[in-house]
């Protein structure tokens, strides 16, 4: 059953559209030296590649300003079209009065109300990166962070709450100042000029709870698309298992229009995976397809051989390095199902389950594996081959199921 989105106002990236009824964005962001025009262009053709949707890249002092109009036209150059974001801090106000060229070439403005300075000077450095959107017509993500949470902000609040009767503990009023923080910047937006429809608010928190808690407050207090992530994840497993925990939780409930997995990479690790995180995410709660899944049973004591390890991770690499030629040619490949299971006891059952599966004979089996193709036996593999035959298998029914999908359309 498909979840029910949370009603948002859609709101346009470039050629991205988020929020409405538009499927959840995936984006992610550089870790290079924006000024580095090579290394920044080279990262985000990867990410675009991978199936990011959009790219934000920091914009912290003159020297990445400058380059921002060079990195966009080198990619529009390669024909990657992908929306970039520039992240601001501190000094967004001056950066984009300063380089006209760069507030241009940016699609979107993240700003961060935490250290914009806002309600210092009538909010004067806020207002001027609001302006600055108003006069290159871009939106703006409004992006609080509670690593970076308005102090004066976060102080009233305290100060309110201690004087209350009963005193809220801490942690809620700090979630409190998030929200109104994300809020009454919102506000003050529009007030500035900015349209209804150039905003999108996030709210970022690294612990699990509280961001399920933040975003539960925020979501029914407006109607903006929100951006959901939880900020400083991580590396590796754990990153991406609290990320998954934490996004789950608010994507089922219809909340969020798009997500980022801000893992921390090994040091030169691939950044794309934060990419393939968020997919991955979205596709296993069925929100959105990208890839063709494989089940594969975890194994047990009935497979003492590696073999069925090796061909599920065969498979998986081949089903990957078929996609990018695969995606042109096939309508809705993507949600091809392939299963490879180990033994006779879930075997057939979970193959049947699938558009293609095999099963693997387990130890002191017969040495042969069923091949299941929507649900019936097609054939039975033997030998050496078993690998290389079910490829083949694979090739043609992709071809004749999703090239005749194309055909029909
Ligand atoms: S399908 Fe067979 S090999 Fe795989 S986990 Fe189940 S019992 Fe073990």
């Amino acid at each position: 059953m498909p979840i029910a989105r949370r009603k948002s106002v859609p709101v346009r990236i470039g050629s991205v559209w988020v929020g409405g009824e538009h499927p959840i964005v995936v984006q992610s962001m550089t870790n290079t030296d924006t000024a580095d025009t090579a290394g920044t262009v080279n990262q985000t053709i990867a990410l675009a590649r991978a199936g990011s949707e959009l790219v934000r890249v920091t914009v912290n002092n003159d020297e990445a300003a400058q380059a921002v109009p060079r990195i966009v036209d080198t990619l529009r150059s390669f024909g990657v079209d992908v929306p970039i974001v520039g992240d601001f801090h501190y000094n967004g106000h001056l950066l984009l009065k300063r380089y006209p060229d760069c507030a241009r070439a940016l699609s979107k403005y993240r700003i961060n109300p935490g250290n914009v300075d806002i309600g210092k000077k009538e909010d004067d450095n806020f207002r001027t990166m609001i302006d600055c959107a108003i006069e290159y017509d871009r939106p703006v993500r409004i992006g609080v962070n509670w690593g970076s949470l308005d102090q004066r902000l976060l102080t009233r609040l305290m100060d309110e709450n201690a004087a209350r009767p009963a005193p809220k503990p801490a942690e809620q009023v700090m979630r409190d100042a998030i929200v109104v923080s994300a809020l009454h910047s919102a506000e003050s937006a529009e007030r500035f000029g900015l349209a209804h429809d150039k905003i999108i608010l996030s709210a970022k928190v690294s612990n699990v709870q509280d961001l399920v808690a933040v975003y539960e407050d925020l979501a029914p207090r407006c109607d903006y698309p929100l951006h959901l992530g939880l900020t400083e994840a991580g590396m590796g497993m754990k990153g991406i298992v609290a990320s998954t925990a934490a996004l789950s939780i608010l994507l089922q409930q219809g909340i969020g229009d798009t997500i980022r997995v801000s893992l921390t990479p090994q040091p030169g690790g691939d950044r794309t995976e934060e990419v393939r995180a968020c997919q991955q995410i979205l596709q296993s709660l069925d929100i959105r397809s990208f890839t063709p899944q494989v089940t594969a049973c975890p194994g047990c004591g009935r497979t003492t051989s590696t073999f069925f390890q090796e061909m599920a991770e065969q498979i998986e690499t081949y089903l990957r390095e078929q996609m990018p030629v695969w995606k042109t040619q096939y309508t809705g490949v993507e949600e091809l199902k392939v299963a490879v299971m180990g033994c006779i006891v879930n075997g057939p059952g979970e193959s049947k389950h699938a558009n293609i599966g095999i099963s693997l004979p387990g130890t002191f089996e017969e040495p042969k594996a069923p091949v299941y193709v929507d649900g019936r036996l097609l054939r039975t593999l033997k030998g050496d081959g078993i690998v290389p035959e079910f490829i083949t298998i694979l090739d043609d029914y992709v071809a004749t199921r999703y090239g005749a999908a194309l055909v029909e359309a």
